[in-house]
């Protein structure tokens, strides 16, 4: 249940320009002939840092950042310029636009309204194409929700993180519990309950099971179809770890921690939710179809300084400089950089963890046909290694991880490499 937002998955790695034809990961670029029917919208603007925070956003407290107005107008630029290279095709039906952050809610229902039409207007976009807007609560009134609703936005992910006001003013965010409760309520009875997904976040500093099962509970009183519930993590540079470095706040233990996952998968499964993937819960048919696209190596493009793209067999950023990617994009060029592993080992390890992700496993024969090795071969003695340690199962070609090594997800991916 660590934080960790797949759409913003970031390969901390050194970067280099050129894109190679053939990578240097060992797949041959040219087998590729699909084009990406996954797009993400990064908006980094946001009205506050939140202390746990180490996503690339910029703090617009009053909203009057210069690049905020035009935002929208580069992504769409960013767009045609993916276009014109074939990553993004106006044949291929796009099935699934998230916008994500930052704070996209911040943005007016007229503009992203504007935009999704030039997607339309533009592109192929499939008949039930999943369009997802983070919503942090207390940006948008129930009106605003309804032109949302009305523009085509048919996902709100609603970022609660916590109903306890203790742990509000411990992640600096600007909004209460019953901000909280407003906004949910207002996507509930404007969008319906298939159209809601909740945010939350377990393991706060003093967090008790009593407490979160308040929290969890709560968030699913209101009938979300999806729920999904990040580990609080102390990432470097954050006020949280500054906070816990300073002796302010102590990290619950790895055992209340992982008591905490299980209780949330129990709390979810009683709801109806069953759990698909570390950290996310849905109904039967409510998974998140842009995240899984993620974990199934599907292609994305990601719009936006920030954020991050696949693109078979190539993993690309946009690096974190607002105005050099204004410039970048208003000149006509892409202003991404590829974070290819170059090692082929590394590379098939990476992709191999982040599909294990999903609680149905990886199919390896798949899976080599993919990455073009097979990490049976390749990575014999690791796999073993695993396997002995209880952390994955692997049946006929199917490579699953097992409930502990669902407890460690995160910390597995360093043990196979
Ligand atoms: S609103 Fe989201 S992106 Fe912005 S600072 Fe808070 S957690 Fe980070």
């Amino acid at each position: 249940m660590r934080i960790r937002c797949i759409s913003k998955f970031s390969p901390r790695r050194p970067v280099h320009r050129c894109p190679p034809v053939e990578s240097a990961n060992g797949v041959d670029a040219r087998r590729h002939v699909m084009t990406a029917a996954s797009v993400y919208l990064h908006v980094p603007f946001c009205r506050q840092r939140c202390s746990y925070c180490d996503f690339f956003r910029v703090t617009d407290a009053e909203g009057t950042h210069p690049l905020a107005a035009r935002w929208f107008d580069l992504l769409w630029q960013e767009l045609l310029l993916w276009r014109a290279e074939g990553a993004v095709s106006p044949e291929t039906p796009l099935r699934t636009i998230y916008m994500g952050g930052g704070t996209p809610s911040l943005t007016t229902p007229r503009v992203i309204g504007d935009f999704l039409n030039r997607v339309r207007g533009e592109f192929a976009v499939a008949s039930d194409c999943e369009i997802t807007l983070e919503m942090q609560p207390g940006t948008t009134t129930r009106a605003g929700v309804e032109e949302l609703a009305a523009a085509g936005i048919n996902r709100f992910s609603v970022g609660a993180q916590t109903f306890s006001q203790r742990w509000l003013d411990l992640s600096g965010r600007r909004h209460s519990a019953d901000d909280t409760r407003t906004t949910i309520t207002a996507v509930r009875e404007v969008a319906g309950d298939t159209a809601l997904s909740v945010d939350l976040i377990a393991a706060w500093p003093g967090q008790d099971l009593t407490a979160l099962r308040g929290d969890v509970e709560e968030a699913l009183s209101f009938g979300p179809a999806h729920l999904s519930v990040y580990e609080l993590t102390f990432k470097d540079g954050t006020e949280l770890a500054r906070a816990e470095g300073a002796g302010e706040v102590v990290a619950l233990s790895e055992d209340d921690r992982a008591e905490m996952f299980i209780e949330v998968a129990c709390l979810a499964a009683a709801a109806g939710l069953a759990q698909y993937e570390v950290s996310n819960f849905a109904r039967p048919g409510s998974e998140s179809r842009h995240n899984t696209a993620y974990w199934t190596l599907d292609d994305c493009v990601g719009l936006g300084a920030g954020a991050h793209s696949l693109v078979w067999p190539h993993r690309y950023s946009n690096p974190h400089d607002l105005g050099g990617y204004a410039a970048s994009v208003e000149q006509g060029r892409l202003f991404r950089v590829v974070n290819d592993a170059a090692d082929p080992e590394i590379f098939a390890a990476e992709n191999l963890f982040m599909a294990l992700r999903l609680l149905r496993g990886v199919d390896l024969d798949w899976f080599a046909g993919r990455v073009g090795s097979d990490v049976r071969q390749t990575h014999a003695i690791a796999l073993a290694r695993l396997q002995e340690a209880g952390l994955v199962e692997l049946n006929d070609s199917l490579l699953r991880l097992t409930s502990e090594g669902l407890l460690r997800a995160d910390g597995i991916a360093a043990l196979f490499v």
